[in-house]
C-alpha cells in the first residue's frame, strides 16, 4: 500500500488543488487543410473553351444593333420595325432562335410578357413588358441559374424621361452591354454544351428595368410560384464603359455585388465568383462589394435576392455619370475587349455552378450541447445532392471574408464538426466524381429574409431601378 503515504505526505492546500484541478483534456479540434484564393475549386477544359470563344466583335455587333432601335423604352413604339422596344426584341427573340437552330434546337427561346401596373404614370396605368429568354434545359429541370441584362433604355436623366418613348435613348452601356453579353453567352454554351449541364440555365433579357425591376421581377416571381429554386440569379448592368467622367480609366477589374448578411447565399455566390476568378481570369479581377448594389441604387439581381435567393451584379468598376440615362449613352463609349472579360466573368460562374451537383439543401447547424464536446462541436446535415460522390466544409473567421481551411467529410450528409461556430463561419459543399464543386450553403443558415430598404430616389418611387444617384 504505497498510495496512503504518499497522500498523507502531501500538505492540505496542495491536495486540495490536485483535487479541484480541471483534468487536462486536449481540445478535440476537426483536422482541416489551408485554402488559398482559388478555394479548392478545379479547372475545367471545356469552360476554358467557352471563355476562348466569347468574342469581342460579336459582342459590338450585337450592342450595335440594339442602339440602332433608337429607344428601347419600355413604353415606346411596339409596331416599327425599326425603331422602338418591339422591334427590339423580335431581334433578340430571331437571334436566339438563330442560336438555337445551329445547336439542333437546344434552346428553348420564348417572350415572357406580363401587364405590370405602372403607377407613375397616370397616362398608362398598365405596360406590357416581355422580356426575351433562352432556357438551356439541364439534367436537372427544377434548379435554374438566371444570367440576365436588361434591353430597355431610357433618358430618366431627363426631367420626364421615364416615360419619353420617342427621344433617342442607345442606351449602349446601359444595359445594351449586359444584353450584348446575355446573347453572346447563349451562343457560347449552345455551342460548346448542346446538350445542357446538371443545371438548367436561363439567359434572360429584361425589360422595364428602368420603370423598377418590372421584368426581373415578374421573373422572379414566375420561377418561384412555378416551383423552380433559383441557384443564382445574375444580372450585366453597366458593365462596359472603362473611362469615368474625370478621365480615369479601369479595364482590368470587374465590380460584384453581394448583399447582406455575411452568410447570405448571395454572399456564397460572391465568394464562388472570387474564387473562380482567381482560377480562370488572367490580367482581368474580380473586386468583390460586399453590398446590394451600389448605393441607392438597383438592378435585376435584386428580386432574386429578395425571394431568398442567391443574387449578384456584375458592373463596371468606374460609371460615368455624363453617359448615363441619357443621349449621351452613345455606341463609342462602350469597350468590347472589356466586355468580353465581362462575359468571361459570366460563363466561368454560370458553367461552373450548372456543371456541379446542385448546392446542399437544407444545410443546417445544431450545437452538440449534450455531447461529449460540451457544447465545443456542432453537428451538421444537409440533403443529398445528386451526382455527388462526397462533400466538402469549409471553414473561415467571422473576420475572414473567404473560406480559409477545408475539410473533406466523404460522402456523408451528417457530420460533427469539432470547431467553434461562435467564432466561426463554415458552409458545405458538393464535389462530383470529376471534381466540379458547388457553391457552399452556409452554416448555420441566415436568419429569415427581411426586406431591403430601397431608399427613394429624386422623383422616382422607391422602386426605383437605376436612376441616378442624387
Ligand atoms: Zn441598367
Amino acid at each position: 500500500m504505497t498510495r496512503l503515504p504518499l497522500r498523507l505526505a502531501l500538505p492540505p492546500l496542495a491536495l486540495f488543488v490536485l483535487l479541484a484541478a480541471p483534468r487536462p483534456l486536449a481540445a478535440q479540434t476537426t483536422a482541416s487543410t489551408p485554402l488559398g484564393p482559388t478555394q479548392g475549386l478545379v479547372r475545367d477544359a471545356t469552360v476554358t473553351a467557352v471563355l476562348h470563344d466569347i468574342s469581342p466583335s460579336r459582342l459590338r455587333a450585337t450592342d450595335s444593333a440594339l442602339v440602332s432601335f433608337g429607344t428601347r423604352n419600355t413604353l415606346s413604339d411596339t409596331l416599327s420595325s425599326t425603331r422602338g422596344i418591339g422591334a427590339a426584341r423580335r431581334w433578340l427573340h430571331a437571334q436566339m432562335e438563330a442560336i438555337s437552330k445551329d445547336c439542333g434546337g437546344c434552346l428553348r427561346v420564348e417572350y415572357d410578357p406580363a401587364m405590370v401596373e405602372v403607377m407613375r404614370d397616370p397616362a398608362r396605368p398598365t405596360v406590357n413588358v416581355v422580356n426575351v429568354l433562352g432556357w438551356l434545359p439541364g439534367r436537372d429541370t427544377t434548379h435554374v441559374i438566371v444570367i440576365g441584362g436588361h434591353y430597355d433604355s431610357c433618358v430618366c436623366s431627363l426631367p420626364g424621361g421615364g416615360y419619353d418613348t420617342t427621344t433617342t435613348a442607345p442606351g449602349a452601356d446601359d444595359d445594351g452591354s449586359g444584353s450584348s453579353a446575355v446573347l453572346e453567352l447563349a451562343r457560347t454554351f449552345a455551342k460548346r454544351y448542346p446538350h445542357g449541364l446538371n443545371a438548367t440555365i436561363v439567359f434572360a433579357i429584361y425589360a422595364g428595368e428602368e420603370q423598377g425591376l418590372l421584368g426581373s421581377t415578374h421573373l422572379a416571381k414566375r420561377l418561384k410560384d412555378g416551383g423552380y429554386t433559383v441557384l443564382a440569379g445574375m444580372t450585366d448592368d453597366i458593365a462596359g464603359d472603362v473611362q469615368a467622367e474625370d478621365g480615369t480609366v479601369d479595364s482590368t477589374h470587374v465590380r460584384i455585388f453581394a448583399a447582406d448578411p455575411d452568410n447570405s447565399p448571395s454572399r456564397e455566390l460572391g465568394r464562388y465568383v472570387w474564387a473562380l476568378g482567381h482560377l480562370y481570369l488572367h490580367g482581368f479581377t474580380v473586386n468583390p462589394i460586399w453590398r446590394i448594389d451600389r448605393i441607392q441604387r438597383g438592378g435585376d439581381h435584386m428580386p432574386y435576392v429578395e425571394s431568398g435567393w442567391a443574387g449578384l451584379r456584375f458592373s463596371e468598376p468606374l460609371e460615368n455619370y455624363n453617359h448615363q440615362h441619357l443621349p449621351t449613352d452613345q455606341f463609342q463609349f462602350v469597350n468590347f475587349g472589356y466586355l468580353a472579360n465581362v462575359a468571361r466573368a459570366n460563363a466561368m460562374t454560370v458553367a461552373s455552378i450548372a456543371a456541379a451537383p446542385i448546392t446542399p439543401q437544407d444545410a443546417r447547424a445544431v450545437r452538440e450541447a449534450h455531447g461529449a464536446s460540451g457544447g465545443q462541436a456542432w453537428a451538421l446535415s444537409w440533403q443529398p445532392s445528386p451526382g455527388a460522390v462526397k462533400y466538402e466544409v469549409l471553414i473561415r473567421r467571422t473576420i475572414s471574408p473567404q473560406y480559409e481551411r477545408v475539410v473533406d467529410v466523404g460522402n456523408v450528409t451528417n457530420y460533427v464538426l469539432h470547431t467553434q461556430l461562435d467564432d466561426e463561419w463554415a458552409g458545405v459543399r458538393a464535389v462530383d466524381a470529376n471534381g466540379h464543386r458547388s457553391m457552399t450553403a452556409p452554416l448555420p443558415s441566415p436568419p429569415p429574409l427581411r426586406s431591403f430598404n430601397r431608399a427613394p430616389e429624386p422623383g422616382r418611387g422607391a422602386r426605383g431601378g437605376s436612376g441616378p444617384t442624387p
